[in-house]
């Protein structure tokens, strides 16, 4: 994958920052009570809808197994039923163990301390925690500056233009790391102004009609002819 124009990169992701709040608002994301029930939330999220994400928490909720220590204390069995609405339920509850006996021994407030690269590599070094994961819970638990993409990202900068070749996450992600200030409610909410964009409009079959960035769309341009 490679960055199409270089020209300004700082500048032009800042305007469409702008164009995407105007026409989105503000979203304030995670919506989460903690940063353990983000974190739980990242790890759910792999492959699944949010809204799936959601019962499995509320399963969880339910059953008194929210804390690190009360998952840690039920069977396998038991975590995937409860898991069961989030997809992948057998994968996702070893995930979930994984993450949860790193916590027990390495407290998130612990390891919250650490900066960004260190935090990411101890992240990345649990089962089941990609970069997406990894990044989510930085910016989003930690609240610390970690651009998270996705593929709504590389669907709409692809789409836009700036973008070529097959999705690469580190590079991907790159683009917004040295372009951008390391600004966690730039971060927060830019991901979440993307992916709105792409979940309503910038969809797998785009919704080009009433996107309002035809004009600056190589996609949208080469259809319309
Ligand atoms: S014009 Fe169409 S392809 Fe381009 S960003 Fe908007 S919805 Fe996506």
């Amino acid at each position: 994958m490679q960055i199409v124009c270089e020209e300004n990169l700082d500048k032009r992701l800042l305007e469409l920052y702008k164009q995407l709040r105007s026409e989105h608002g503000n979203l304030r994301w995670w919506p989460a009570d903690s940063p353990f029930e983000v974190a739980l939330g990242a790890i759910l999220t792999q492959a699944t809808a949010w809204r799936n994400v959601e019962k499995a928490i509320d399963n969880l909720k339910a059953a008194d197994a929210f804390t690190p220590e009360q998952i840690h204390a039920i069977s396998q069995d038991e975590l995937e039923k409860l898991l069961h609405p989030s997809g992948y339920f057998r994968m996702k509850a070893k995930k979930v163990r994984a993450f949860v006996e790193h916590i027990i021994e390495r407290p998130m407030a612990v390891m919250f301390k650490l900066d960004v690269p260190d935090l990411r590599k101890e992240l990345l070094s649990i089962y089941g925690v990609g970069p997406e994961t990894a990044d989510s819970i930085i910016l989003y638990a930690a609240e610390k500056p970690s651009f998270v993409v996705d593929t709504y990202t590389y669907r709409l900068f692809s789409r836009l233009g700036w973008v070529a070749g097959n999705f690469h996450y580190e590079r991907l992600r790159a683009l917004f790391m040295d372009n951008l200030p390391h600004d966690v409610n730039l971060f927060n909410e830019y991901h979440a102004l993307i992916v709105r964009h792409g979940a309503r409009v910038c969809k797998k079959t785009p919704n080009c009609e009433s996107c309002f960035l035809q004009s600056q769309c190589d996609f949208f341009q080469v259809g319309s002819g």
